[in-house]
């Protein structure tokens, strides 16, 4: 508390990022980077813009970029929004198209950010129980609400929510909009972008952050109806005009141009995901299935807090969630062979 503070700012509860710890040769498991590096064409891109032209202002409306995703995904350009990551993406969403005033729902154990913007924007937020089995079950979303959002695959459980069960949740709710945080689709899950043509009520977001190793570069976006897109452009017109810099702007769209690196990364990271959730499973460990870079595990015997400090001191980080249900957990990212080797090993000494 300061005098100089708003009394807005006094009240507010921020998100903690997982750590970046600045200790060389850590094997750095924690915040669901990719472990495969980005393209080498989103580099050339990039170093291809870095000239006089940083003097000028960036294009307000990323055209190209939107066009080439638009491109990807046989839409239109209108149906796209950028954002600063899609963490700025889904800020303005809960200041555009949530109702305020109403509860909006989420899951109970889920993307921790949610109920941060609810207490910057006022929102009042009702958490969801996952089911016993950590899954969405779309009945408990057929409540009178604001609007809903949830990760697919949630975070950090990694379950994945099939698309007729995504629909089952749109359908109950025509009048709200329903936001589906889309982090990690590519690893594994069939996107709900396919269907913002047929509902009007559907805001699907991405970022480049996790599947195409950009994390550094803060790219998301989100798509849906123009009319969905309108709100949220009104929103960064009356925040920052220039979300996106011009090297962002540019690697992005490198990013999308080089889709057999895309394609390699996500296969290099499922592939280790399933070797991982096999020795984890030798090694005395439920691990819940996921369609993410990361899996949720816990130990038949040793806690979570201890096995996450025991591996800190081998240099292998980890999350470990103090949060109710997931207490015993550790969400574990999927790095290279040779990040995982090291963790299998970190974990047989403890
Ligand atoms: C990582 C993550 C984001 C944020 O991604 P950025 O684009 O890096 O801001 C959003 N939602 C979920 C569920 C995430 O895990």
């Amino acid at each position: 508390m300061s005098k100089f503070w708003s009394p807005l700012v006094n009240d507010l509860v921020p998100y903690v990022p997982g750590e970046q710890p600045k200790m060389a040769n850590l094997v750095k498991l924690n915040t669901n980077e990719n472990p495969f590096g980005p393209s080498p064409k989103v580099v050339e891109a990039i170093k291809a813009e870095l000239n006089d032209n940083l003097r000028l202002y960036p294009d307000p409306e990323g055209e190209s970029l939107r066009q080439t995703i638009a491109n990807y995904h046989s839409l239109k350009p209108e149906q796209i929004f950028l954002g600063n990551g899609s963490d700025e993406v889904l800020a303005h969403i809960f200041y555009g198209l949530f109702q305020h005033g109403e509860p909006i729902l989420f899951p109970d154990i889920t993307y921790s950010f949610y109920p941060v913007y609810c207490g910057l924007y006022d929102i009042e937020g009702i958490k969801v129980p996952l089911t016993d089995s950590f899954e969405i079950n779309p009945e408990d979303y057929k409540q009178a609400n604001g609007g809903v959002i949830f990760p697919n695959p949630n975070a950090p459980t990694g379950r994945y929510l099939g698309l007729e069960h995504v629909e089952e949740i749109l359908r109950a709710n025509p009048d709200r909009v329903v936001v589906v945080d889309e982090a990690y689709i590519d690893f594994g899950g069939e996107s709900a972008i396919t269907l913002v043509d047929d509902y009007p009520n559907l805001l699907v977001s991405q970022t480049l952050s996790k599947a195409r190793s950009l994390a550094g570069l803060r790219v998301g976006f989100a798509v849906g109806n123009p009319d969905l897109i309108e709100a949220l452009n009104r929103v960064k017109n009356s925040f920052n005009s220039y979300p996106l810099d011009r090297l962002a702007l540019a690697g992005a769209q490198a990013a999308y141009e080089d889709e057999a690196w895309f394609q390699k990364c996500c296969d290099g990271v499922i592939s280790e995901r399933e070797r991982l959730t096999k020795a984890l499973a030798e090694l005395d460990f439920e691990v819940l299935p996921s369609k993410a870079n990361f899996v949720l595990a816990r130990h038949k015997a040793k806690s979570g807090e201890s096995l996450a400090q025991g591996l800190r001191e081998q240099g292998i980080i980890v999350r470990h969630f103090n949060k109710p249900r997931i207490e015993q957990f550790l969400r574990i990212t999927i790095g290279t062979p040779e990040q995982n080797d090291a963790l299998i090993k970190g974990l047989k000494s403890l």
